[in-house]
């Protein structure tokens, strides 16, 4: 594996300056005669992985400028991918090679019409939103260009086969251990067409269509959801010399956000609130799923964590008519500041002393209070082990309450404010 790779412009036997159309017929030709499903050649597997890579680079022309000028297809930092990490499931040229040569392998009669082809592709969720245009790279059986699709060298039209007589299936007996058994086998001649061309086109072989690496620009609507696809009439497999193409079905694949779950049209997201925004009402500016959109949103007083406030019309846009949109649903984040100053926890202190509640003293720490909980603890204990008749306990108890009068009740930890 460590071994140098050979030149990829070697590999295919063409200059550097070759032109695309060069490169194409350079590597049509020696990937016919070394694909695995009609080499002999031992090494024809690893021989083909090696042509059909460096087609792929060449025939790329950001992959082939890299190439040339960096010696890597994907650029002097090797991460310079091309555009082609946002489709997945595309078609390998090995395998088209296979449908090229296979015909009708065990089939009773080949299709002449192509194919249709599917793809997938990721978008964002914002990229759902407003909808995207997307160029997709992909390989498929394209017509023929040297032939315009009709398979033929000279311009002649295609014959009836004489071997099958036009029904592409050439059928033959065979005596077995279980008697005579007919089998029906694609007609060698035609390669299962039916029809044959006087002088076949080299480049496709008569077939009218050959590999290709194709380019198809693809509008996504806004408001696409993830497993819904689009449908490009005649961009699929190309039918053999000039039959109907397959089409090309487009699947979309939408990512999770890591700010909104998506359920239909409706989105839901957190929200920061202030504690204090909470408690008195507050309009909260949050980002939307569109670009740069700022969504306000009405925080009544008085709202509790994980309360849901749900904004109309800031969802997704509704497919097929963009100016509708979901709902936003806000799930509230209550933030308790933790950054209060001096004065600020004084003027709260005092405000929630007279509410009546159990608050700890600005001059008085956290810790100093768990310390007194202990000895709180003793004295309590203490007190219960005491006899009911020793009168000197209790009065020591007794005592501290005395010692400290307090305006309110119910202050478990304010009763025992200042006391060292
Ligand atoms: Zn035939
Ligand atoms: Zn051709």
């Amino acid at each position: 594996m460590a071994e140098a790779k050979r030149d990829y412009y070697e590999v295919l036997g063409v200059d550097r300056d070759a032109d695309a159309k060069t490169i194409k017929r350079a590597f049509l030709k020696k990937a016919r005669v070394m694909h695995p499903d009609v080499s002999d050649d031992p090494d024809a597997e690893a021989k083909f992985k090696e042509i059909n890579e460096a087609y792929t680079v060449l025939s790329d022309d950001a992959k082939r400028a890299n190439y040339d000028r960096y010696g890597d297809p994907n650029g002097p930092g090797g991460f310079g991918g091309a555009g082609m990490d946002d489709f997945f499931g595309g078609f390998d040229m090995s395998d088209l090679f296979s449908e090229f040569f296979g015909g009708g392998r065990g089939a009773s009669r080949p299709r002449t019409r192509g194919r249709d082809m599917s793809i997938s592709m990721r978008i964002s969720l914002q990229e759902a939103a407003t909808g995207v245009e997307r160029t997709i790279t992909y390989d498929r059986l394209a017509p023929c260009e040297d032939c315009g699709g009709t398979g033929s060298a000279d311009g002649s039209a295609p014959e009836t086969c004489p071997d099958c007589g036009g029904s592409g299936v050439v059928t033959s007996w065979q005596h077995t251990i279980l008697g005579r058994m007919q089998t029906q086998t694609a007609c060698p001649t035609c390669h299962g067409t039916g029809q044959v061309v006087g002088t076949p086109c080299e480049t496709c072989d008569g077939q009218g269509r050959a590999p290709s690496r194709e380019k198809v620009t693809v509008q996504i609507p806004a408001g696409v959801r993830s497993g819904q696809s689009l449908v490009i009439q005649g961009a699929g497999e190309a039918g053999v010399r000039g039959e109907a193409a397959g089409d090309l079905v487009v699947t979309v694949e939408v990512e999770q956000s890591d700010r909104f779950v998506r359920q239909g049209d409706d989105l839901a997201c957190a929200i920061d609130v202030d504690a204090f925004e909470a408690m008195l009402g507050a309009a909260v500016d949050v980002p939307g799923v569109m670009p740069d959109e700022t969504v306000t949103v009405e925080v009544p007083a008085g709202t509790q964590p994980q309360a849901q406030i749900v904004v109309p019309g800031k969802g997704m846009p509704r497919l097929g008519s963009p100016d509708r949109r979901g709902r936003l649903v806000c799930v509230v984040n209550l933030v308790v500041p933790r950054d209060l100053s001096d004065e600020q926890q004084a003027a709260l202190t005092a405000l929630a002393r007279e509410r009546g509640c159990r608050v700890a003293g600005s001059d008085e720490t956290l810790e100093g209070m768990i310390d007194e909980v202990f000895s709180e603890d003793k004295g309590l204990a203490e007190e219960a082990e005491a006899p009911s008749g020793q009168a000197a306990t209790h009065e020591a108890a007794d005592d501290r309450p005395a010692k400290k009068p307090r305006p309110t009740k119910k202050r478990p930890f304010g009763k025992r404010r200042k006391k060292k």
